[in-house]
């Protein structure tokens, strides 16, 4: 099958053409992260804008680039949530005005199943499986007892990875976004300041992050106050540790718990390097019989091409909308099981 994809949820224009569910044709992606740096963080009305600007063009050079004739696409796959609702808006209407003018079949994709499906352009997902979900707006770990069916057992009860990477990074006077930043500097530093792990050790798969936040933010201005200089790295280092060390323990736990056959890591924050090496370290000493699956580095982040994998899952479930489809910019995973186990 061929799909063409669209994604637009916050502050990325995306359009690729994926086959089959696993092969990229071809997948454009148009940033806006220049537009909200002197803001410090994604402007709802400056993305819209850009997303109008963009969509056009990122469809037309996807297929272009895909080698790909409308008339040979199968169906198109959009975000419709959860994301901003203007973003959404925009992907969404250019989505809908493609489908109806080449009579194709219309694909509505939760933005976090396709961050789960940027897997799949390593290898089939297989199930039962667990997705670790770290990106700007979610921490959260995903049961999959089967194809399509999606639980939550665990997830941040505040801020998510993302969010406290760049509001510690803001503090620091780095740029929006600060993930990757961070990332390198706490490879040059060491865990120093010893910040808290909040809810590590309690019999629950959430997280919470705004403490780790809190105790940074309280470090950096005390050393203000009293003019002294901390070292840049091992403040990164510090947070860290402190934010791998928490999400490693639990996920590794609901590996221990729950009897599945592999482990995918998704979302913005699964590129980080720190956090995919001690995954790695811990899951190969532990339990070296699941199948560990980490989204490719330049698949993390949003793009339409993990849209298109998810899009292709969905197809095959049967999961298309009509042209009222809607922008929603709080979906969640739906389903209502009886229990995990
Ligand atoms: P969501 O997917 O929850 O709707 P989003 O789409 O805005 O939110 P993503 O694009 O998936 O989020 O991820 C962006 C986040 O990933 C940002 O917070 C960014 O700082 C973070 N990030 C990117 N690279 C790294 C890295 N190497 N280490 C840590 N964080 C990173
Ligand atoms: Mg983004
Ligand atoms: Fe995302």
């Amino acid at each position: 099958s061929l799909i063409l994809a669209i994604e637009s949820s916050c502050d990325e224009t995306s359009v690729a053409v994926v086959k089959n569910g696993d092969i990229i044709l071809s997948n454009i992606i148009a940033t806006q992260i220049n537009s909200h740096q002197r803001f410090g963080g994604v402007v709802p009305e400056v993305a819209s804008r850009h997303h109008i600007e963009q969509i056009t063009i990122c469809i037309d050079q996807s297929l272009k680039q895909a080698d790909v004739d409308k008339k040979d696409l199968d169906a198109v796959a959009v975000t419709y949530g959860p994301g901003l609702v203007g973003a959404l808006l925009v992907g969404v209407s250019a989505a809908k005005a493609f489908a109806y003018a080449n009579n194709l079949p219309l694909i509505p994709v939760n933005h976090m199943i396709g961050h789960i499906y940027a897997a799949r352009f390593v290898k089939p997902i297989v199930f039962p499986s667990l997705a670790l979900l770290v990106s700007g707006g979610h921490t959260e770990l995903v049961y999959m007892p089967s194809e399509n069916e999606f639980k939550i057992i665990g997830e941040t009860r505040d801020d998510a990875a993302g969010e406290a990477y760049d509001k510690v990074g803001r503090v620091m006077g780095l740029k929006y976004p600060a993930g990757k930043a961070i990332d390198e500097l706490a490879h040059e530093g060491q865990d120093t300041f010893h910040f808290p792990r909040a809810m590590e050790h309690e019999d629950n798969f959430d997280f919470s992050f705004s403490g780790l936040k809190s105790a940074f933010i309280n470090t950096v201005h005390h050393a203000d106050q009293i003019n002294e200089e901390l070292s840049k790295a091992d403040l990164a280092a510090s947070f860290q540790q402190s934010v791998v060390d928490v999400i490693v323990d639990k996920t590794v736990r609901a590996c221990e718990q729950l009897d599945i056959k592999q482990l995918i890591l998704a979302g913005g924050v699964a590129a980080n390097r720190g956090l995919r090496d001690a995954l790695d370290a811990k899951i190969s000493e532990k339990l070296d019989d699941l199948d560990f699956v980490k989204a490719p580095l330049k698949l993390c982040g949003d793009n339409g091409a993990m849209i298109g994998a998810a899009g292709e899952m969905l197809m095959r479930h049967d999961q298309f909308a009509d042209m009222t489809l809607n922008a929603d910019p709080s979906l969640e995973f739906d389903w209502e099981p009886e229990a995990v186990k």
